[in-house]
This record gives structure tokens, sequence and C-alpha cells, in this order.
């Protein structure tokens, strides 16, 4: 199907900052799209605009409830020159259930993803080629009705901004020490924990400054009811391997079901290693640790693909995880995915989109 998305360039182009000094969500590019929403007509008006700052009503719902949702997703330059991005598909279906979750109009994700691929075309010389740099995409969608009753809205906004990021490890994929959060909770099974809304990331803000102030990188989650099954570390999925076998939480609906997650899963069944996604206990690990069979633990998510985890603080007693070294498994899927995602090695599962 053929979609008309209505453009105005930027009249002038921004100066590109260099790609050793990228960080992350700092720099944005010339152009963004944005797409409106009203009751009785649905999604209209898809156009690509000059980046620029929004001007909205006070009243408008997104302030004062919380109504909106939002994903992260990157391209990359490959070694030809050419432009890919990372299962566009899977994160433009997780927006749309996310949406299901917070009341929010869907989205045709086949327009989305034809708007992706205009924006970021216009905006192609933004995109970084040195290694470990990608852009990175940002969808996100706003109640912008102005109207303080409680009620899901009858106006949205679809906005997507770009960003270039410069490499997560400048120095090398190196392990990080993560705080077990006792007290704080993320997310419930029934409430919004499984859809990625700004809400989530506002309830972690405080243990994640707590844990920063003890001189941890991170807090990993336990569960809102027992205060005892793991969860997410910091905004990534978590993964142990437990002897032979790879451990990571079951989606029990308080978890964001992450990409990167899938990926991971998918590749390591596909190299003969078994996954189980299951409740697992911070008892358990603990117990794990004791009887060292606790060999490996480590984070995945979009932004830094996988995040070794070197020490985990519970009680008072660090637990260091394999020497506080990264391990081999953590580093193999690194480079596998990351390799997908270069261009450097093949694409066993059709995961990058020109
Ligand atoms: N959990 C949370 C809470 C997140 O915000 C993210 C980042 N999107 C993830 C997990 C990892 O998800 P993904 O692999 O899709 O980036």
């Amino acid at each position: 199907m053929a979609y008309t998305i209505a453009r105005e360039p930027a009249a002038s182009k921004k100066p590109k900052p260099p790609q050793q000094e990228l960080g992350f969500g700092t720099h944005f590019t010339d152009h963004m799209f944005m797409m409106d929403y009203d009751a009785g007509i649905g999604w209209h008006d898809p156009r690509i605009v000059p980046y620029q700052p929004l001007v909205m009503d006070p009243a408008a719902k997104v302030f004062h409830y919380g109504q909106t949702v939002f994903e992260g997703m990157k391209a990359f330059r490959a070694k030809d020159g050419r432009i890919r991005l990372f299962r566009p598909d899977a994160h433009l279906s997780r927006m749309n259930r996310s949406n299901v979750r917070l009341s929010v109009p869907l989205l045709d994700e086949e327009l989305v993803l034809e708007a992706l691929r205009q924006l970021i075309l216009a905006d192609r010389d933004w995109v970084p080629g040195t290694e470990g740099t990608s852009l990175y995409i940002r969808p996100f969608i706003i109640a912008t009705e102005p109207l303080l009753g409680v009620a899901p809205s009858r106006q949205y906004r679809l906005i997507v901004i770009l960003s270039p990021v410069g490499a997560y490890y400048a120095e090398g994929i190196r392990p990080v020490r993560i705080h077990v959060e006792p007290d704080y909770v993320r997310a419930v099974a029934g409430g919004v924990g499984a859809a990625k809304t700004s809400g989530n990331y506002a309830a972690g803000l405080k243990a994640q400054e707590e844990a920063s102030k003890l001189g941890y990188a991170q807090v990993m989650w336990l569960d809102g009811v027992h205060r005892k099954y793991i969860e997410e570390v910091g905004s990534m999925n978590v993964f142990f391997r437990l002897g032979e076998t790879v451990v990571t939480p079951a989606l029990s609906g308080s978890i964001l079901a992450g990409v990167t997650r899938d990926s991971v899963i998918r590749l390591l069944r596909h190299w003969g290693i078994a996954v189980e996604e299951r409740s697992l206990s911070i008892d358990e690990l603990v117990e794990a640790h004791r009887a060292g069979t606790l060999l490996e633990a480590f984070g995945t998510g979009t932004a830094a693909v996988v995040s070794p985890i070197g020490e985990l603080q519970w009680q008072g007693e660090p637990q260091v995880i394999g020497g506080g070294v990264t391990g081999a498994l953590a580093k193999r899927l690194y480079d596998a995915v990351t390799g997908i995602q270069r261009g450097s090695e093949s694409d066993p599962f059709g995961w990058m989109v020109d």
C-alpha cells in the first residue's frame, strides 16, 4: 500500500557533532515525523517537518495523567554504507501492545515503518558509521486533548525523533555492579510494567538515584508481591547462566518484553544452548552463587545490547559473579548481535531491514 507522507524540509541544517563525542540522546537530527489522531477521524496528516519545539495546551492530558507510550530502536550504517534497522517490526508491534494497555489508539505499523524509512532517508547524513555508533529512533505518542477529566484522551500525537548515539562501550564491554533493590518496586502484574510508558521510568528513578549514591550502576528489581522473584535490571532484561543452562525471568506481566531479550533467547537456542524462561528467586540465585553454579549474569537491551554483571549486592553481601570479568557467553552474544547489526555477520533470522 502506498502512503502519502507530507514533507517540509528544514530551511537550514544543523552542524553535526564529531562521531567520537555523540553520547546518548543529546543530539537530534534536522527533521522529525508527526501524525495526529482525532476521535471520529483516526490517525491523519502524517508529515516530516523540521525538528522543532512543540506548542501544547497546558491542560493536555499527557501532562497530568501520563497517557503516553514510547519505543526505542536503532538503525545502523553497514560498512558498505547501507542503512538498516534492527527488528523494527518487533518494536512497532510492542508499541501497539503498549497502546492497548494505555488505551491509546492503535497505529498502522506499516505506515509507521514507511515513515521511519522516509525520515531516516531525509536525515541519512546523520547516521554515524564508526564502530559502536548508531542512530537511535524514539517514537512516542502523547495524549493531547486539553481536558482534565480522567478518561482516555480523544486526541493524540505520534512523534518520531532521531538521535545519533555513540559507542556504549567506548573502552570495551565491561561488567557493572548492581544493587538488588529490597524496598522499591518498578511494577506489579496487572499494572503497566509490561508496557513502555513513562510512568514506569519515573517510578524507577528514586531507587536508581539511591543505588548510584552507594556506587552501583543500576538496581535489580524484584517482584512487587513477594519481593523475592527477579524481574529486570535497570531498564534491561536479565539473564543468568546457571551451570549449562541459561535462565531468564518469564514474562510475568510486570516485565517489559525486550526485543534484545527475544533475540538473545533465539540465538542461544540456535546455538543449542538450553534457555529456561521461568520464575527465579533471589534465594535461588544466592544459593547457586554459594554452590558455584552461577557462572554469568548479564542484562540485555537496545542501548547496550549486552551488559555483563560483575557483582550483585544483596542484603549487605556482595556476590561477585564470574570473577567480576565479562563472561564468555555474554561476550559471544554481544559479538553476535552487534555483528548482525553491523552487517559483518550473516543474519539467520532476517532481523535487519533496509
Ligand atoms: N526493560 C525495560 C524496562 C526497558 O526500558 C528496556 C529498554 N527498552 C528493556 C527491558 C529492553 O528492551 P529492548 O531489548 O527492547 O530494548
